[in-house]
């Protein structure tokens, strides 16, 4: 289920042909189903039953409240990796209960801030970390809820840029070093031991990795039960990947079967922090095509999305599928699909077959995840406005940015 397809020749989002959201609201546009992220969610959840299991929602894939409300509607936690991103959690209705709190560098104000909110749990990165948290809470009167955040060494062969379970990553703490680092954490007055985790990278379409990982992780918490040390949950982190073009996705069937093999008759309750696999194909980017410029061997489909609003295939060289909203039979030619910015990785799509007329409007999707998180003001280019489509109706639940948000903040000095 992805909440998108054709009817009466238009492609639509649920009940919204797309070139309705294109004139209510203007292009370029996020569009997202609701129906696709609360199927996602249920597939996800209901493949793990009965595991004993919470699912936190890596809310960096797309932090909008409108996605958070719709996810911690349905009993979705959230994984979050600053103070803003609680901040978004508690002002979408999130329950602070369902919060890990993840990332090698938590600000002391930031874990005071999540200590006074009462989050479920701190994925500790470091000893350093440890020790500031252990301040924090000592000064605040709490104990904090730990777990460490493990490095299992394996490789999740995946694009170097997000893979994060490699010695060589700055994730997690070694494997060899958490034995010492959980007897230092039980003996701390204001930390309370509950948890192990890992997150090996992401967009991983391999169970094997996930396996190699789990085996070392469980070992460690039997070595530690050994030890005096019994943890209440064990955090097997996100990563899943989705398909963007003609990647296999491990089937949930396949990674539930895993983990209820290893995790077998285990007192600890399973985390999850799936992030694009829950959003990644709930949305695409609308834009419009502005010009097409024919050149020797290269045509080029200027639209007006850029490299600002999605940047995965500048950084990672990353492929997203293009469609035309309304599709054409005639000319067919392979375009070169760019945005206006003065950058030539700027591009969104390379050597597509289409048929294009300026005024087009197009669909690039899978950019439900790491799209709008990703994007930026550059070329001072507002941000594109964000919508929730629900059945028939269309939200628009972020505005476009004007251009004078963009320097609302600045001024100038004397
Ligand atoms: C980014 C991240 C995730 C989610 O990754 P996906 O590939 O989107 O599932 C989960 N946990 C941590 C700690 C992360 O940094």
């Amino acid at each position: 289920m992805s909440g998108f397809h054709y009817a009466e020749g238009e492609l639509c989002a649920e009940g919204v042909p797309l070139s309705r959201v294109a004139r209510e609201f203007g292009t370029p546009a996020y569009v997202y189903s609701r129906a696709a992220i609360e199927a996602n969610f249920r597939a996800f959840d209901a493949a793990l039953a009965p595991l004993p299991r919470l699912v936190c929602y890596a809310m960096k894939a797309n932090p909008n409240l409108a996605v958070l409300s719709v996810l911690a509607r349905l009993g979705c936690g959230f994984d979050i990796v600053s103070g803003g991103e609680l901040a978004r959690v508690l002002a979408a209705g999130g329950d602070p209960g369902k919060v890990v709190f993840s990332g090698v560098g938590k600000r002391a104000d930031e874990m005071a801030a999540a200590l006074r909110a009462g989050i479920r749990c701190f994925n500790v990165e470091s000893e350093p970390e440890l020790d500031r948290l252990a301040a924090v809470a000592a000064a605040a009167g709490a104990r904090a809820p730990v777990s460490f955040r493990v490095n299992p060494d394996v490789d999740p062969r995946t694009h170097p840029y997000i893979s994060t379970g490699l010695k060589e990553n700055k994730f997690g703490v070694d494997f060899a070093a958490a034995p010492a680092l959980y007897r230092r954490a039980a003996s701390l007055p204001s930390i309370r031991v509950v948890g192990i985790d890992m997150h090996i990278g992401s967009q991983i379409t391999e169970l094997a990795p996930y396996r190699e990982a789990l085996v070392k992780l469980l070992a460690l918490v039997d070595a530690l039960a050994a030890d005096g040390i019994r943890l209440e949950h064990v955090d097997v982190g996100g990563g899943l990947g989705i398909r963007y073009r003609d990647e296999s996705p491990v089937p949930l069937p396949a990674y539930a079967a895993m983990l209820r093999e290893l995790a077998r008759d285990r007192p600890q309750t399973l985390v999850f922090e799936p992030g694009r696999r829950l959003v990644g194909d709930a949305g695409v980017l609308l834009a419009r095509v502005e010009y097409l410029k024919r050149g020797e061997g290269r045509n080029f489909a200027i639209v007006d999305a850029a490299m600002n609003d999605l940047l995965r295939p500048a950084l990672y060289d990353a492929w997203h599928p293009v469609d035309a909203v309304r599709p054409r039979e005639s000319p067919v030619d392979t375009w070169q699909i760019v945005g206006p910015v003065c950058e030539s990785a700027d591009f969104l799509a390379r050597d597509r077959d289409l048929a294009l007329a300026p005024g087009d409007l197009l669909a690039i999707g899978a950019a439900g995840a790491y799209a709008m998180a990703m994007s930026s003001n550059y070329n001072a280019r507002p941000r594109a406005c964000e919508v929730l489509v629900d059945g028939e109706r269309a939200h628009l639940v972020r505005r476009r940015e004007r251009v004078e948000d963009l320097f609302a903040g600045e001024s100038i000095a004397p």
